[in-house]
């Protein structure tokens, strides 16, 4: 199974590959999930195009796609929310509060009702892997997360869905983010170790963007690292254009 919200781009379709590798048939779902959407004009303007992505699910020969509507995901009286503590609390947690209760209540959904033997995910989403490896693992569901690689368009930005609304001037400024990713990874390849000085490379590479937050931090836990031979994530959220961007980098 692949779980999106829809607005396909490239970056869904090598997760529809991965799921093809993996499995005997695969299965899309296609929900924007207004439980996960704190700000409502933020759901407001979220990009949707169900032909063309029903066009794309066709051309990568998916097997089944699964697009529910908001009343028969959540029917009148619906009351039932799945809550992750831990992984969950920081960063987009903070800045975003209760989206990752939306998150895993949609997710364990989509899961009872489509039963998938594996789940794929995008690295993109770091935190939100976090999230659902937690939920999975503490609620014993006999489902695999497998986690897909990012990908990048040609100048490095992550390919999102949102991406379609970053004006061209905010698009050439959204690229400090991969940037400043590639200037932490360089900075690890020379030796650098303190997640603070990492944090200082980030940070100038970002400069006056508008920025939620841009920290190293340890992968597994998504607190700091207890010492500086562990690998680390870098994490960094951004408003550009009146655009949030999000992106990270693992380190060793
Ligand atoms: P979304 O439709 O944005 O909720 O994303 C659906 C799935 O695609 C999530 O698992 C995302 O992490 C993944 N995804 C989104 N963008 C990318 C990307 N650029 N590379 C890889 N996976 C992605």
């Amino acid at each position: 199974m692949v779980p999106t919200m829809g607005a396909l781009h490239v970056g869904h379709v090598s997760l529809i590959r991965r799921a093809q590798s993996i499995g005997a048939s695969v299965v899309v779902s296609i929900f924007v999930n207004p439980l996960q959407f704190g700000d409502s004009s933020d759901l407001a303007t979220y990009p949707s195009d169900i032909d063309r992505d029903l066009d794309i699910c066709r051309e990568t020969s998916v097997d089944l796609v699964w697009a529910p509507s908001v009343e028969h995901m959540y029917p009148s009286g619906f009351a039932t929310r799945v809550s992750v503590t831990g992984v969950s609390v920081p960063f987009e947690g903070h800045h975003r509060p209760g989206h990752f209760d939306g998150v895993a209540t949609v997710v364990t959904k989509l899961f009872s009702v489509v039963r998938p033997d594996t789940a794929v995910f995008g690295a993109k989403d770091f935190q939100q892997v976090a999230v659902i490896k937690r939920l999975t693992s503490d609620l014993g569901l006999p489902i695999t997360i497998d986690v897909a690689p990012t990908v990048r368009d040609h100048d490095g930005l992550a390919l999102s869905s949102r991406n379609v609304r970053l004006e061209p001037p905010a698009r050439t400024r959204a690229l400090a983010i991969p940037r400043s990713l590639r200037a932490a990874e360089d900075a690890w390849k020379s030796g650098v170790r303190s997640s603070r000085e990492l944090e200082a490379i980030v940070a100038t590479e970002l400069g006056d963007l508008d920025i939620e937050y841009a920290a190293v931090v340890d992968p597994s836990t998504l607190s700091e690292r207890t010492n500086d031979d562990d690998s680390a994530v870098v994490l960094v959220a951004a408003t550009v254009g009146g655009v949030r961007l999000i992106d990270n980098v693992v380190l060793g």
